[in-house]
């Protein structure tokens, strides 16, 4: 198997794990809207209608169906994936390399050797509809890279534009909406948004059971802060 497969076997054993425990999938299926109904929750896809007690929004940086997020905001980043780089280390250690300015640029090494390059954030909250602007963007960075790599053979292999998202207090977003019972989230935000994940599946799920969990309240959608105005709360 090559090594970009694995976070695709990844997902897989996830979905097989889940699928053994009585987990019952639907995909590719839009959530368009859920409401209140004679005490349950009706939630209206793209195949059909169902219910919950309870629902939990996972919808990354998009916006959930229900819930103002006023406490983040919303850009594009641009990546390139490089061909294989002959020499190794690539350069010292392969370490992380992280320029702070701002739009800010990262270098990363892949375990096949490849360079990943992101940067040239715009306030734009959706991708750009045609590849133009991807491929003219992605030129960009390649010449950032070879800037300050002069001596390597920087060839793209793989391009892409996705959106990215930082909360106005770098904190993620995770528990119960602020005033609408049983609608929870889990949305990390920046570039430690997998870590989140991992912290708010184990805080909802003492929430969702009744339970109380220490660190519950840092996270909570119900919090505010002096960057919002009118005292609203990170989601509303
Ligand atoms: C360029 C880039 C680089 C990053 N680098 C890192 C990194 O180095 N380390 C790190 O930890 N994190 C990184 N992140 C962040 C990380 O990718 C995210 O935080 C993480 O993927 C969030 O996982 P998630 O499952 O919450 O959401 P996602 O992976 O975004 O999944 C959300 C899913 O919800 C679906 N969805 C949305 N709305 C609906 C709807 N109405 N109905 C049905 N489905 C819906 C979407 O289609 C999507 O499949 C990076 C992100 C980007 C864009």
């Amino acid at each position: 198997m090559k090594k970009y497969e694995k976070p695709y076997k990844f997902v897989n054993g996830i979905w097989q794990l889940v699928e053994s425990m009585g987990v019952h999938l639907v995909e590719y299926t839009d959530v368009t809207g859920v409401s209140d109904g004679n005490g349950r929750l009706l939630i209206a896809t793209s195949k059909g209608d169902f219910q919950a007690d309870k629902v939990l929004y996972t919808t990354g940086y998009e916006t959930p169906p229900v819930g103002k997020r006023v406490g983040a905001n919303i850009n594009r980043s641009y990546v390139i994936v490089t061909k294989p780089i002959a020499q190794s280390p690539i350069w010292h250690e392969n370490a992380l390399i992280w320029e702070t300015k701002n739009p800010y640029l990262y270098l990363r090494t892949t375990v096949d050797n490849r360079i990943i390059v992101g940067g040239l954030d715009e306030e734009q909250a959706e991708v750009p509809h045609s590849d133009k602007l991807i491929i003219k963007r992605c030129d960009q960075l390649k010449k950032q890279a070879q800037a300050l790599f002069p001596d390597l053979p920087i060839e793209i292999e793989f391009s892409y534009c996705a959106t990215f998202g930082d909360s106005i207090d770098g904190l993620p977003f995770i528990g119960e909406h602020p005033t609408k019972k049983n609608h929870y989230y889990l949305l990390g935000y920046g570039g430690n948004g997998t870590v989140c994940s991992m912290l708010g599946s184990k805080i909802l799920a003492e929430l969702m059971t009744g339970k109380v969990h220490p660190d519950a309240h840092i996270v909570q959608p119900k919090r505010t802060s002096s960057l919002i105005k009118d005292g609203k709360t990170v989601i509303n």
